[in-house]
């Protein structure tokens, strides 16, 4: 006997869990299909855990910052252990928290790995479910490039189980998690190269953003080497690790390398094809504006169709499809543009809309660009000098904002009231029109002339 739902969602994680809970809010049986642990990646092996470092990371920079305001510091020990631990324990009460959350919510839990029968029908481990709708979210996996030894290298994955702090460390890759653990790894004493395929990281960025953060990165020790194709990668009898790379060069005892060079959707082991569901070449599966895939009552949502991959984006796409589905809102579906993102780097990034570069292609002599770059005041009295910089791009006679970029201290935190304004359609006058909060360094994104 199979068990019926009106809503199943495969993965419970930022996806999966919010099409289900947002449905049993409006009162509709609902299961959700989880075969490693609640909460997906974000809590227990992405946001939640690199947070936690970037702040472990951030708090070494304070101590340092701490000399010029007058401190006598002396730090006697810091324990990568002690860290990992905490932030273990703090992650193991989230997903405790969860547990009891989806019994009071009245969403029953499934664990195991599902696979489609056909397109109502699912195989969970030889137990068989079946559903109106069925919410595909089984996020992805860290992609591990096929060059003998990669196997020697970690991913994210492997960063957040080491309980070790690796001393010389390789960073391969120039996206989000390349940029964020190699910035981590730094701040917190580790030995770190970073090995880009190209002359930059961050090549989707606005150009000042990446160019300030690689300029501050190295200025704090980060060894980036630009043009680099990792060839072979050979464990050493003492357990070290040596890279082989193009052209004869070789980076040597490294105490670990790490993988970060994109990831690819968790697609497979679903067998799509027993309900007909198109996937793309990589195993992305596309949908419609309101997550539909080609298949009636199977929709899509979070990293699996290939997207803006950020935790709120699959928390929304999700909430609104259940809206959409059991709350009679037809036109209920997430705004894919203008979505604000942070890169937890040292100093953060906070970045939303066009960049220069899209804007002039596309809007070409209608841009107009306002831009400032200072150091902080908080730095003033420091010896290490983060560069703060922000630029924004103005289209048209009403110089309406159509790109924000900020990088320097706070612009994690600074980013998400101008994203409102930035979705409001706000123009430069807008900006201008509201009073400066003095001494920030946010007061300088309404006062650019
Ligand atoms: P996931 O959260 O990955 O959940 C999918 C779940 O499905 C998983 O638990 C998986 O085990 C399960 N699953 C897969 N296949 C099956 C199956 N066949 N049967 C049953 N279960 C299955 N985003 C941000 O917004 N901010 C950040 O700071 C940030 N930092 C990140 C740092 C790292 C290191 C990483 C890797 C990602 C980060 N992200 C961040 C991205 C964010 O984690 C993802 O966008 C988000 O988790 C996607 O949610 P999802 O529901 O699509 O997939
Ligand atoms: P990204 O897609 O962001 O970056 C991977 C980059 O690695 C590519 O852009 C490419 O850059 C480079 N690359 C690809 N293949 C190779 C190779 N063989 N050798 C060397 N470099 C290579 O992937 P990530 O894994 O960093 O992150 C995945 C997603 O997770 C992000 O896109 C983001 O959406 C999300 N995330 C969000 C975070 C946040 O919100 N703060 C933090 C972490 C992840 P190039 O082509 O320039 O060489």
């Amino acid at each position: 006997m199979s068990q019926h739902y009106e809503l199943l969602s495969i993965g419970a994680g930022s996806g999966g869990l919010s099409a289900c809970e947002r449905a049993a809010e409006y009162g509709k049986k609902t299961a959700v299909i989880e075969n490693k642990i609640v909460g997906g990646t974000c809590v227990n092996i992405g946001c939640v855990p690199k947070k936690v470092m970037w702040f472990a990371s951030e708090i070494a920079g304070a101590l340092d910052d701490a000399k010029g305001y007058g401190f006598d510091v002396s730090v006697n020990d810091f324990s990568w252990k002690k860290l990992v631990k905490a932030r273990e324990g703090y992650i193991k009460g989230i997903t405790d928290w969860y547990g009891n959350y989806l019994k009071d919510s009245n969403i029953d839990y499934i664990q195991g790995t599902a696979k489609f029968i056909d397109a109502q029908t699912l195989d969970v481990d030889g137990t068989i479910y079946t559903a109106d709708h069925i919410v595909i979210s089984p996020g992805g996996y860290p992609i591990i490039p096929e060059v003998p030894g990669a196997e020697h290298g970690i991913t994210s994955d492997g960063f957040f189980a080491l309980q070790e702090q690796p001393k010389r460390v390789a960073v391969v890759g120039a996206g989000y998690i390349a940029v964020e653990l190699a910035g981590v790894l730094n701040g917190l004493g580790s030995e770190v190269s970073m090995l880009l395929r190209r002359d930059h990281f961050l090549g989707s960025f606005d150009s000042m953003l990446r160019e300030t953060l690689m300029e501050d990165m190295m200025n704090a020790g980060v060894n980036i080497m630009s043009r680099i194709n990792v060839e072979k990668i050979e464990k050493n009898t003492d357990g070290t690790l040596t890279v082989h790379c193009q052209g004869g060069i070789t980076i040597e005892k490294l105490d670990a390398l790490v993988w970060a060079i994109g990831r690819a959707p968790n697609t497979k082991p679903l067998d799509l094809d027993a309900a007909g569901i198109n996937a793309t070449e990589q195993g992305y599966i596309p949908t419609n504006e309101f997550q539909e895939t080609n298949i009636k009552n199977i929709y899509a949502v979070g990293d699996v169709i290939g997207e803006a991959q950020l935790t709120p984006v699959a928390i929304n796409a999700a909430r609104r499809l259940s809206d959409r589905l059991f709350n009679n809102m037809p036109d209920r579906k997430l705004d894919y543009t203008n979505i604000p993102t942070v890169m937890f780097s040292h100093p953060p990034i906070g970045t939303i809309g066009l960049t220069e570069e899209q804007a002039r292609k596309e809007h070409g002599d209608a841009v107009k660009i306002y831009q400032t770059s200072f150091t902080a005041m908080y730095h003033a009295l420091c010896e290490h000098k983060q560069q703060t910089a922000m630029k924004l791009i103005c289209v048209g006679a009403d110089e309406k904002v159509v790109g924000l970029h900020i990088i320097g201290k706070g612009a994690d935190e600074m980013l998400q009231g101008f994203g409102v304004a930035i979705k409001m359609g706000a123009t430069k006058k807008d900006f201008d029109n509201v009073v400066a909060i003095h001494p920030t360094s946010s007061e300088e994104l309404v006062t650019m002339r």
